[in-house]
């Protein structure tokens, strides 16, 4: 299964000695090594190494590396459940981290089921005329709760060891039941999926190019009266805590984002090099500003999670948590440009993308000759590796992988506008109004203080240390180094 190649390359690459710093890192919950994957991030350094795990086994694989989900999933509960506890005073950080002891012990792969079906969009949970459009909390019993619903586009679920499952949107006192964190096995009593898999082509011969191997699949997952026994849930009715921990799984994964477009970036970015290679337009001078873009897409994405990772906090939870701003900035910049950057390929390529004749017209004794002289537009290249080139750029661009890839692009880690949401939570536009105040004679000064100590985050502790260096340097108090400064 071509889902199952993808997890399975994120485990080898754990065993390879060159990835292993990469790869694997070393839990203090568990005291011994453990996945990056099943890692809560500590420090800036720890997202950045997330973002290159990402972009690096992506590349490997043509594309999503899906185990990102898992990782956002557990980061977003460890934070989220301290936060309940500590307004609440729940027990639900000490029943997640036992959980993750076991999923780090065990070396689990998670998928992440947050969206539902949704029913209609402009109603809420609760309004729903079908009330298993959103997954939702049954009945509470002394070992557990019963929960029903479905949730849909859930990646990986059918290959997955766990489904973690967690509310996908902000609700009201009204939703109560509808806020429900938990894990389970997809094979649980009372689950039942709906798989469609999703590749590129099926290749049963054995020189199939990688390409071929990788592929995803995507689930429908319907809940019906399932048992979730009580050491494995993470939020029972905390109706307040649905948009929180919806947005810490969605910002989470949008900074994971910053990591897997950039691979996408690379592919395409690879394909359309060397189909103008194939097509001996290489210098030519449209063709070097085509390519420059995909570069210009990767690594401003690549920075903006970089940026993100320097600029994040530290939670409650003593999770590292990226910078919203940098996060959402990153992936808007990519989803808007997926389709550009496939058009960009089948500009270089030409028609031959969508057109190429079958492998068997040229093998066949009647088609080979003609096809042999008709696929070589580089003296520089066999016929044979000329085929092989354009296949591969036939099947990058025409298939429903790509397909997946586009719309992955735009709703992955929810739809645009969620994007716009965040940045509109998050940027100060008053204060470009006031920049704009004082840069037309309108305001006499204008007031830097806020950003001016807006500085990288090397851990919090570090951050205060420096704080208070400067604040003795300058022999004064807090309030008033902004202003000296
Ligand atoms: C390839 C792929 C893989 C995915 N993998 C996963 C996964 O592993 N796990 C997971 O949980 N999810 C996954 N998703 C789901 C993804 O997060 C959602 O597709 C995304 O959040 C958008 O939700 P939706 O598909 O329900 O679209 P909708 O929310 O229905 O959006 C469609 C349009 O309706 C608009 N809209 C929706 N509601 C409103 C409203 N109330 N008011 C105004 N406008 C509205 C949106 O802005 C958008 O323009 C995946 C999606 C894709 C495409």
């Amino acid at each position: 299964m071509p889902g199952v190649n993808v997890v399975g390359t994120t485990y080898d690459l754990a065993q390879d000695r060159e990835w292993k710093n990469l790869a694997v890192t070393h839990s203090s919950i568990v005291g011994e090594e453990t996945s990056r994957w099943s890692y809560l991030s500590q420090s800036p350094y720890d997202l950045i190494q997330k973002l290159k795990l990402i972009r690096m086994s992506s590349r490997l694989v043509g594309g999503c590396i899906q185990r990102c989900m898992g990782h956002d999933a557990i980061n977003a509960l460890a934070i989220c459940t301290k936060e309940i506890d500590l307004t609440k005073g729940t027990h639900y950080f000490e029943r997640f981290m036992d959980y993750l002891r076991f999923y780090q012990k065990n070396d689990i792969d998670g998928c992440c089921a947050q969206t539902d079906a949704k029913g209609d969009r402009l109603k809420r949970p609760s309004q729903q005329m079908n009330p298993d459009a959103y997954v939702h909390i049954l009945e509470e019993q002394r070992d557990g709760i019963i929960v029903s619903g479905m949730k849909m586009n859930i990646t990986q679920a059918a290959y997955a060891d766990e489904l973690i499952v967690i509310p996908t949107r902000a609700l009201k006192e009204n939703d109560r039941n509808y806020a429900v964190a938990f894990a389970i096995p997809a094979d649980w009593e009372g689950i039942r999926l709906i798989t469609y898999p999703v590749w590129t082509k099926e290749c049963a011969s054995s020189d199939c190019p990688p390409l071929f191997k990788y592929g995803v699949a995507e689930s429908v997952v319907v809940f019906d009266h399932v048992f979730i026994p009580k050491e494995r849930v993470f939020m029972c009715g905390e109706w307040e805590f649905g948009h929180r921990l919806a947005l810490l799984f969605a910002d989470s994964h949008r900074h994971s984002y910053c990591g897997c477009k950039p691979a996408v970036s690379d592919i395409l970015c690879g394909a359309a090099s060397l189909a103008a290679q194939a097509n001996n337009i290489e210098s030519v001078s449209h063709v070097q500003q085509k390519l420059s873009e995909f570069a210009g897409v990767a690594e401003l994405a690549y920075a903006a999670g970089i940026a993100a990772a320097l600029y994040g906090e530290v939670t409650s939870a003593e999770v590292f948590f990226p910078n919203l701003k940098y996060a959402n900035i990153g992936r808007r910049l990519t989803g808007r440009l997926i389709y550009k950057e496939y058009n960009l390929l089948t500009e270089i390529a030409g028609g031959i993308a969508a057109t190429l004749p079958s492998y068997e017209d040229f093998q066949a004794e009647e088609t080979k000759h003609d096809l042999q002289k008709l696929i070589v537009r580089n003296g520089d290249f066999s016929p044979e590796m000329s085929r092989k080139i354009w296949s591969f750029i036939q099947y990058l661009s025409t298939s429903p992988m790509s397909a997946w890839n586009e719309v992955a692009g735009v709703h992955g880690g929810g739809s645009p506008i969620m994007e716009t949401l965040a940045l509109n939570q998050e940027y100060d536009y008053e204060s470009r109004k006031k920049l704009a105040r004082y840069l037309a004679g309108i305001d006499s000064d204008y007031d830097n203080s806020a950003e001016l100590w807006d500085e990288p985050t090397f851990g919090e502790s570090l951050k205060e240390n420096k704080r208070e260096n400067l604040r003795s340097l300058m022999g004064c108090t807090g309030s008033h180094v902004k202003k000296v400064i």
